[in-house]
């Protein structure tokens, strides 16, 4: 890319100012070091503290920061412009626990194993794996979650390694007549204000004001409104936004009251930062805003046939990033493409904690911050449609069955083993709305991403088991899933084979090297998707 990698001067490495606070103490204390996870008190109040803001299915480019039209968002405006603001963050999925598995491990999906919402298996974040949450509590922080909606709950394994997990057990269930398995979203949502609410009391009850403070904390807050109209703001703040003249012209319903709910609940992210200031806590605190994936709305219809989520096009995983807090220079833009599997990462290394075990995909965005360009950063995204009880779209939108993506940030291709004629190539580089699908055009750009994600090996190429923990788990609500038809035996008769991206003409029923002279590429899968036997 010939874009500079940033749009204000490097900034000098700064010292982190808690670092200076703690080396000082153990040098006057006892000369020696501290190892991770015993955590003194003394030292551990003066580490910071760590809020992390998800916002379910909030688009960058509906917050003025990343160039809105439809009215200010001055809450998180002001986060940016005293913080640092990712203008080129990728999610790795269009659904909500997949994408938050992500976001709390730094490891993607085929790594974390969280890959559809609903299924025999395959939508719970396993004990091996470590997260922000075990992180910062083995570190000794006070740890606390507070939820608006469903699926980022305990079903889905998020509730690890937090001391306060205010969330919602809800079941899954699949009803007669509809053709998927859903959660009641009427019930196992709050709005933002709710949820600001009690965010702001556990503050008041576990943390106090500064001078209280006796531990670092690490919040998680999950804000959800924009994802659907079901619970939309009370009459007095919902008049004045729909008459708004950002927003009473435009035609499309719901993208006027998605851009709505985006300014609604910025309101209340203003009211949290309100509260954290009066305590005094806002300049001890690393924040992070980020969205585990966006909207088709509108502009998704026109140009991709899409409103919603579960797709891979830039209305769906182009995110909100920012940072602010002890260690981010502020009013810094970035430009370099970063993944929300960079979060976790980075909010380990500005609190000076070891990173999590294993096999990362995501790194610490730190160094760009300090001011080192490192160019953009491969992102993958992947939807497992075609396996998710949950997901009903596929059966209109045959080629959404199974979405793979990868990108350099100059291309990406959008690989759909069930219909890969239907695949899609967009150079990025000139055309960032993805208009153009020029898959015809550049073959060796295809092979090249091809190679990227054959070698990550994510492919799905069987229903996700039932397991022996999923069967009791779900205390023999499977056996009604089969009785209506949704067994992942029923779910489709996907008949997959591997080819070589060079020569078409291989076929193989494993994954392989090509066994063609000279070719030493990874095949790649395909599968004959059919729809499942009407019962
Ligand atoms: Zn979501
Ligand atoms: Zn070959």
């Amino acid at each position: 890319m010939n874009d500079q990698a940033r749009t204000t001067l490097p900034a000098p490495r700064l010292l982190r100012p808690w670092l200076l606070l703690v080396a000082t103490g153990l040098a006057a204390a006892c000369g020696g070091s501290q190892k991770d996870g015993e955590a003194d008190p003394e030292t551990s109040a003066k580490k910071p503290n760590v809020i992390l803001i998800t916002l379910d299915t909030v688009r960058a480019d509906y917050l003025t920061c990343y160039g809105a039209t439809t009215g200010s968002t001055p809450a998180i405006d002001g986060l940016a412009s005293e913080g640092t603001i990712f203008e080129r963050a990728v999610s790795s999925s269009g659904l909500t626990p997949a994408s938050h598995a992500t976001i709390l491990t730094g490891k993607f999906q085929y790594n974390h194993g969280v890959r559809v919402l609903s299924a025999d298996s395959g939508f719970k974040l396993e004990d091996e794996h470590e997260t922000l949450a075990t992180k910062f509590k083995e570190a000794g922080y006070r740890t606390a979650a507070v939820h608006s909606a469903f699926p980022v709950s305990a079903t889905f394994g998020f509730d690890r390694g937090f001391d306060h997990f205010d969330s919602f057990t809800a079941s899954l269930e699949a009803k007669p007549g509809r053709d998927k398995v859903s959660w009641d979203v009427q019930t196992f949502q709050r709005r933002s204000d709710e949820t600001t609410e009690r965010t702001v009391s556990w503050l008041d009850e576990a943390v106090g004001d500064a001078a209280q403070q006796d531990q670092p904390f690490f919040l998680w807050i999950h804000y959800w409104d924009p994802h659907d109209p079901v619970k939309l703001p009370p009459g007095d703040s919902w008049g004045p936004l729909m008459n708004s003249p950002e927003l009473k012209d435009i035609a499309d319903r719901q993208t006027r009251e998605y851009a709505g709910e985006v300014r609604w609940q910025d309101q209340n992210i203003g009211t949290l930062l309100t509260a954290l200031r009066t305590k005094g806590l806002l300049d001890n605190t690393v924040m992070a805003v980020t969205a585990d994936h966006g909207q088709g709305l509108e502009d998704g219809m026109e140009l991709h046939r899409w409103s919603n989520h579960r797709m891979l096009y830039r209305e769906q995983v182009h995110v909100p990033l920012i940072l602010r807090g002890p260690g981010v220079p502020a009013g810094q833009r970035l430009t370099d493409q970063v993944r929300t599997a960079d979060v976790a990462p980075t909010l380990l290394d500005l609190a000076g904690i070891s990173p999590i075990d294993g096999r990362i995909d995501g790194e610490s965005l730190v160094p760009r911050i300090e001011g080192q360009s490192g160019g953009d950063l491969w992102a993958y995204g992947e939807q497992i449609n075609g396996y998710d009880f949950n997901a009903g779209m596929w059966k209109h939108r045959p080629d959404a069955t199974f979405l793979f993506m990868v990108t350099d940030g100059e291309w990406k291709l959008i690989y759909k083993p069930s219909m890969p004629n239907m695949s899609e190539l967009f150079h990025v580089g000139i055309d960032p709305k993805e208009v153009r699908n020029v898959i015809g055009e550049h073959p060796e750009q295809v092979e090249r991403l091809l190679a990227n994600l054959s070698e990550r090996n994510p492919w799905v190429t069987e229903p996700f088991p039932m397991t022996e923990m999923s069967s009791e788990a779900d205390g023999g609500k499977s056996d009604i899933l089969i009785s209506l038809g949704y067994s992942a035996a029923d779910k489709g008769t996907g008949n997959w084979w591997w080819t070589c991206p060079r020569h078409t003409e291989v076929h193989s029923d494993k994954r392989q090297r090509c066994p063609e002279e000279g070719c030493d590429r990874i095949l790649i899968p395909m599968v004959q998707w059919e729809e499942p036997a009407p019962k």
